[in-house]
């Protein structure tokens, strides 16, 4: 490699269970209203529209035991989602073919600057200041696909010190695994390091410094963490 005019920016890398080797992490995708109760929160139509997809900065995610409370808002929620990780991509793949291209899985959380979002909405704008800010996105170490296989069912809840808020089943998803792979790849040419966050079930709500959140996706992974 030719040397660098600034220092070279450090990879983002996620924990892998059982192994000392990391996940580089290259782009992360998030999936929008993957679950019909939680499309009926947010006051929108559950029904089986095209996907929608937003986008994060990769060294948003960390594995980590806190959460920073972010500047400019006064209203951050929680979505506990599962988190699919790529060993290798391509454009246009076939459903048949998607799951084959998944490394790992593992559970996190796609905080949302609430407050921020509803104001983008309304003024047409795109998201990325409610959902692309630091440390927005925290995840458990990963599972390897080899291990666990593909979750397809499996209880997905998340606690707020320690009373449940968010609970659904991996089944109810709008978009299944092997759909958002191949939706995502007709408008992205995916790659290795890709992380997908795949959708929240209903119950998402706001957190408070202080805080102490635990959650977890049945067969993958739990994690807690305090707001701080
Ligand atoms: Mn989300």
């Amino acid at each position: 490699m030719r040397a660098t005019v600034i220092p070279a920016p450090q990879p983002v890398l996620l924990d892998v269970e059982g192994v000392t080797e990391q996940f580089p992490v290259r782009r992360v995708y998030c999936v929008g209203r993957n679950y019909a109760d939680h499309a009926i929160e947010m006051g929108h139509d559950p029904s089986r529209e095209p996907p929608f997809f937003f986008q994060k900065n990769p060294d948003n995610l960390y594995n980590g035991e806190s959460f920073p409370y972010p500047p400019l808002s006064s209203n951050v929620h929680f979505e506990v989602e599962l988190v699919m990780a790529l060993a290798s991509g391509g454009a246009d793949i076939a459903e048949a073919d998607a799951l084959s291209k998944v490394y790992g899985y593992g559970v996190g959380i796609d905080f949302t600057r609430r407050d921020l979002q509803d104001q983008m909405k309304k003024m047409g704008r795109s998201w990325e200041v409610a959902k692309a800010f630091e440390k927005s996105a925290p995840v458990s170490a990963l599972i390897p696909a080899s291990k666990i296989g593909h979750p397809q069912k499996g209880a997905i809840w998340l606690d707020v010190n320690g009373e449940r808020k968010q609970t659904g089943d991996l089944n109810q998803m709008i978009w299944k695994l092997p759909e958002i792979i191949a939706e995502l790849s007709k408008l992205f040419v995916l790659a290795p390091g890709d992380v997908i966050m795949t959708g929240t079930p209903a119950g998402v709500g706001p957190i408070v410094k202080g805080d102490r959140i635990s959650f977890g996706c049945e067969g993958v992974a739990e994690l807690s963490l305090s707001v701080v």
